[in-house]
């Protein structure tokens, strides 16, 4: 149900990932969340950056935030999206580099290819018991960040079909086995974070998209089945998001098709409130597509701010292709995001803040078009400005 964007037509926000500030130096270093909490350089350092990472949106004049997943270690290529669970999931071996059945495939299996220094890198688990939450702790680490703030906050985790991807398999009988118990581990988590009152949750990166061709080895039936199995029973209580996109590890594009419309079908069965689609980087070309999909129970959250460049999009372009999904998209069913995260090792914060703002200073400007109420943007209020001696 729609908790978070209810009655707010053009909801503003950002897929999940900031840049960390240079000061955060501590890390969780595979420990429980809550463990970590217990170190006092570790908790002052994470309590700060999540605060100023959300007062930063406030500034930007987003309406829903995100704590910027600052439980995020400074790894390579950010394996700690899905290594976070990897780690901390019940029925993992310790990550470490194992001998892969098939062998990294493709561009991760190049050296010279950015990939492959991503995939040296991911020390993925075997599944060696029954998949089990572990100590994910979703419930304490969405209320560090919501309790500084009245805006409500977004929590996202890699979802389990892509955790599942990632590792090796030792205990079910086959991957699909494996795949629907950890969506039902997930699953369970998700209901206690729910059940505290997060107003928002996002699942990432079903393998769908991906896998147009069953190419994972999985039927786009199967990675429904599992989707759905993790989110069963949450839209009664809170606003389930899925988050899709074509890559960010490196903040690198991953894939070359790069098309929604094989799986247009597949995504509508996805039992959530809202959809995300990258359409910034391809100017919304699949828009109409995507619009003619998705029922109508369902929200469609656009990009209009790219993840991969650093040049800060201007409100009018922005406003532009906001415009574009307007055509196909009613204003209240449309949500206004980022393609993708910041991540860790893209841009600067200041590359990310700026965009933040382009992106509410975008929607301002067909909000005012269309006789909607605006955002304030505390950034771009000339009073503040040192350059102004008196208000204008
Ligand atoms: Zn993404």
């Amino acid at each position: 149900m729609f908790v978070a964007t209810k009655d707010k037509p053009l909801a503003t926000t950002i897929t999940g990932s900031l840049p960390r500030p240079e000061w955060f130096t501590s890390g969780l270093d595979g420990r429980a969340f809550s463990i970590a909490m217990g170190d006092r350089i570790f908790r002052e350092q994470y309590s700060d950056a999540v605060s100023v990472l959300i007062n930063d949106q406030w500034r930007a004049g987003l309406d829903v935030v995100t704590d910027g997943d600052m439980r995020f270690d400074v790894d390579v290529g950010g394996r700690a999206w899905h290594g976070y669970l990897h780690d901390r999931m019940g029925g993992m071996s310790p990550a470490a580099r194992h001998a892969a059945a098939t062998g990294p495939r493709g561009r991760e299996g190049t050296p010279g290819d950015i990939l492959h220094e991503v995939s040296e890198t991911r020390l993925p688990p075997r599944l060696v018991g029954p998949a089990t939450r572990g100590h994910l702790e979703y419930t304490d680490i969405w209320k560090a960040a919501q309790r500084v703030t009245a805006k409500p906050v977004k929590l996202g985790s890699c979802c389990g079909q892509l955790v599942e991807l990632l590792l090796e398999n030792d205990y079910y009988g086959d991957r699909g086995e494996a795949v629907m118990a950890l969506s039902a581990a997930l699953n369970e988590e998700y209901h206690e974070l729910a059940d505290a009152g997060c107003p928002v949750i996002q699942l990432e990166e079903p393998c769908l998209h991906f896998s147009p061709d069953d190419e994972f080895g999985l039927s786009l039936a199967t990675y429904v089945e599992a989707f759905n199995r993790e989110t069963a029973g949450l839209r009664a209580k809170t606003e389930v998001w899925c988050h899709t996109c074509w890559g960010n590890p490196f903040a690198q594009k991953v894939e070359s098709g790069y098309l929604y419309k094989p799986v247009l079908d597949h995504m509508a069965q996805l039992d959530v409130d809202v959809i995300t689609f990258e359409t910034a980087a391809n100017g919304g070309a699949e828009l109409a597509e995507i619009a003619a999909a998705i029922g109508k129970d369902k929200k469609i959250c656009i990009g209009v701010i790219e993840h991969r460049t650093l040049q800060v999009e201007r409100p009018e372009e922005v406003a532009a292709l906001i415009r574009k999904a307007l055509k196909h998209i009613e204003p209240e069913r449309l949500i206004l995001s980022t393609d993708c995260g910041f991540g860790r090792q893209g841009m600067s914060r200041v590359h990310a803040f700026y965009k933040m703002v382009a992106l509410v200073w975008g929607a301002n400007i067909v909000r005012q078009e269309l006789g909607l109420a605006e955002a304030p943007i505390p950034a771009a209020d000339k009073r503040f400005s040192f350059l102004y001696r008196t208000a204008s």
